[in-house]
């Protein structure tokens, strides 16, 4: 089954062009183009995913939301579908990471380390600067875009998103 939507081209058409960030897709999924053109949004994935962090997304599209958890990159939703909108998970999942923004509480002298203390492969470090709190700071090369650093934020500092977005147009 194929179909048309495209959920960019609505965002353009709505006149949103500040919305320059593809919807954040399962591990292993194809590119935007192939994934809405043969997703038959059977939510086989969405059942699958035993983290429950995949959701329905617009149009109907399975999307990540780290609200409730992470990603264990488990490949169940991979295995569980049945159009060719997977790559191999032996490949990499994919090339999101975690960017922490200025709404972080250390900005404000709070001392907070859930971030840190969340995030497996230590990816999230806490820069010392005399006589304030540390800030964290996110490897890059470390950060797999798990997402085990976005609900336990309590300012909703982090967010997961392509290392490099791509553009709408
Ligand atoms: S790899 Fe596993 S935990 Fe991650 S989205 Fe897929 S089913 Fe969920
Ligand atoms: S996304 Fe995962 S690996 Fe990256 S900083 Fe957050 S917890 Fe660590
Ligand atoms: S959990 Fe949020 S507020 Fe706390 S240190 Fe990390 S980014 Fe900052």
């Amino acid at each position: 089954m194929t179909s048309s939507f495209n959920p960019l081209r609505r965002q353009l058409f709505r006149g949103d062009v500040r919305v320059q960030r593809l919807p954040l897709r399962p591990p292993w999924s194809v590119d935007e183009q192939q994934f809405t053109q043969d997703c038959t949004r059977c939510q086989e994935c969405i059942k699958a995913c035993p983290e429950n962090i995949l959701e329905v997304g617009s149009g109907g599209f399975p999307e990540v939301n780290f609200k409730q958890g992470e990603c264990s990159f488990c490949g169940d939703c991979a295995a569980s579908c049945e159009a060719s909108v997977f790559r191999p998970v032996q490949e990499i999942p994919w090339q999101q990471q975690a960017r922490i923004s200025d709404a972080c509480i250390t900005h404000k002298q709070v001392i907070c380390r859930s971030c840190g203390e969340n995030c497996e492969p230590e990816a999230i470090q806490f820069k010392l600067v005399a006589g304030q709190v540390a800030v964290p700071e996110i490897d890059l090369d470390s950060c797999n875009g798990c997402g085990a650093c976005v609900a336990v934020c309590p300012t909703q500092a982090v967010k997961v998103s392509q290392n490099e977005p791509e553009a709408v147009l």
